[in-house]
């Protein structure tokens, strides 16, 4: 069993209040796979003081500086990606080939930053006075704390931490405890590609406590947030109350509308992964699927024989087709949301407990679950549950199934399978969602493109691409006049 530290300043360091917190295996809860300290508040202060004493030279150097230190970072996550995916299989539950996609994925995030800082980032204006010259530059926006969640222990913190870095910023990372053991990686990947000390910190701990401690410290200049809208709308308003920037990414209810011009078959498998890929835990995840009243039977069907092939087992088994979900109390929200569906009125096609196989029993499993006749105004049709959960709903028309998808809260991603390019084009100018797909899954996101939510999913800011460059600079406007 492992026991980690926090990496504050270039060392690592134990929490100052002596304790850990057992991460479990959710695959089997008797398994404790490893400890992650739970600081405290003076350890964020440190953690942030040293960010805040690294901070001038880092944003002095150059960006091709600076991607040296991404570039170095990126070969040593491939080099060990095997490690890292069962880190994050052991302590999440996804299954080892997601996992090792993630640890893959969060090499290519920073490849690609390694080269932004020698990207052009500004504009030139033509100033009115015809002579001088006017132009605009990005500023780095100084101490950033980075709060992230479970679902994606490797490639959020990254797609966060590799523009923070590659605009100049210094960073202090709080991950999801229940994902510490795979941060610490990722700490000791930027350590070891010679992160000058200071510039990455890694403080691990309860949100409440550290995350707090981050989000009022008064020397961090923007608080980067992924998880759930609880917690991003007590971040948003202490932030915003000193004046700190700050980013949210939350919830989704993303909603796949399916025509009855698709090709069905195709269809059902992506509504299938998208539903059910990583048990259902991710904010892209497919949540409900409208389908055109004339192709509903046959693609309950569709549905059905997919999702009764669906193996679920321990992540490190390579006939899985998803794990456990991440915690108890992650299993026992699900079940309980799949109970309140049901007494809503849905009907039950499939699932819809924990699987009874006796070598299930001491995971956290939920048998992968359809419900049927799941009407608007219920929760089923409106409120994530990050399981392994999909809703059908039925649709007479285009402009129903448009009103059926934008039935929520949330506007994170959305899609839609059709043939026709007038209907797909119809759906694309009115569903509200940050990401639309035609033709393919909600979840799986381009690092290289903008990604965010409309409505309560995100705070309006986009991650990753270059979209990242509007939340970690400020723009400076300047005049040379002769
Ligand atoms: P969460 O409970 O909100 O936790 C996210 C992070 O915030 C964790 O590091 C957590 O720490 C920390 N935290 C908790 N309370 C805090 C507080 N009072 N102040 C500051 N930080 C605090 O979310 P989760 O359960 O880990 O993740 C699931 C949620 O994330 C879902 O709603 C999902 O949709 C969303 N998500 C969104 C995206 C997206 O890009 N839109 C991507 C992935 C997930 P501890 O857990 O260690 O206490
Ligand atoms: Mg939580």
């Amino acid at each position: 069993m492992e026991t980690r530290l926090n990496y504050i300043d270039g060392g690592w360091t134990p929490p100052s209040s002596g304790t850990y917190a057992d991460n479990v295996n959710p695959a089997d809860v008797r398994e404790t796979v490893g400890r992650v300290p739970l600081s405290t508040p003076e350890d964020a202060d440190a953690a942030v003081r040293a960010a805040h004493r690294a901070l001038p030279a880092w944003r002095a150097a150059s960006g091709a500086v600076r991607g040296e230190l991404l570039l170095r970072a990126a070969l040593l996550l491939e080099e060990r990606a095997e490690d890292v995916a069962r880190s994050i299989t052991r302590e999440m539950g996804k299954t080892l080939a997601e996992a090792r996609g993630e640890a893959l994925r969060g090499a290519a995030i920073l490849k690609y930053y390694a080269s932004e800082g020698l990207r052009a980032n500004g504009e030139h204006i033509p100033a009115s006075d015809g002579t001088s010259l006017l132009f605009t530059k990005r500023l780095p926006l100084g101490v950033v704390a980075l709060i992230t969640p479970w679902n994606f222990p490797v490639a959020i913190p990254i797609w966060k931490m590799a523009p923070a870095l590659a605009y100049g910023n210094t960073v202090v990372l709080k991950p999801a405890t229940n994902a510490g053991l795979t941060a610490a990686r990722l700490a000791e990947l930027f350590d070891e590609a010679g992160c000058p000390p200071g510039v990455v910190n890694v403080v691990h701990g309860s949100g409440s406590d550290i995350g707090g401690a981050l989000t009022a410290h008064p020397l961090v200049d923007g608080v980067s947030f992924t998880g759930s809208n609880a917690v991003g709308a007590r971040i948003a308003r202490i932030a915003s109350e000193r004046g700190a920037k700050y980013q949210l990414e939350m919830g989704g209810k993303n909603a796949v509308v399916v025509w009855g011009d698709a090709e069905l078959e195709r269809a059902a498998d992506l509504v299938v992964s998208g539903a059910m890929k990583s048990a259902g835990q991710k904010c892209t995840a497919t949540s409900k699927v409208i389908v055109a009243a004339s192709a509903k039977e046959r693609f309950a069907q569709l549905l059905l024989e997919r999702i009764r092939a669906i193996r679920v087992g321990d992540g490190m088994d390579p006939n899985t087709y998803f794990g456990p979900v991440a915690t108890p109390a992650q299993r026992d929200a699900v079940l309980q949301a799949i109970r309140r569906g049901a007494e809503e009125g849905a009907r039950l096609l499939h699932g819809g407990g924990a699987p009874d196989r006796p070598e299930l029993q001491a995971g956290c499993y939920v048998e992968p679950t359809l419900f049927d006749r799941v009407t608007p105004e219920t929760s089923l049709a409106r409120e994530e549950i990050f399981g392994p959960v999909l809703a059908l709903m039925e649709a007479t028309d285009l402009d129903e199934a448009i009103a059926l998808a934008n039935g929520t809260e949330y506007g994170l991603s959305a899609a839609i399978f059709t043939g026709s390019l007038k209907t797909a084009m119809t759906f694309a100018n009115r569903v509200e969602a940050g990401m639309i797909k035609v033709n393919g899954e909600t979840a799986g996101v381009e690092y290289q493109a903008p990604f965010g939510g409309l409505k309560k999913s995100s705070s309006h800011s986009r991650e990753q691409g270059r979209a990242a460059m509007e939340f970690f600079t400020h723009t400076q406007t300047i005049s040379i006049s002769v």
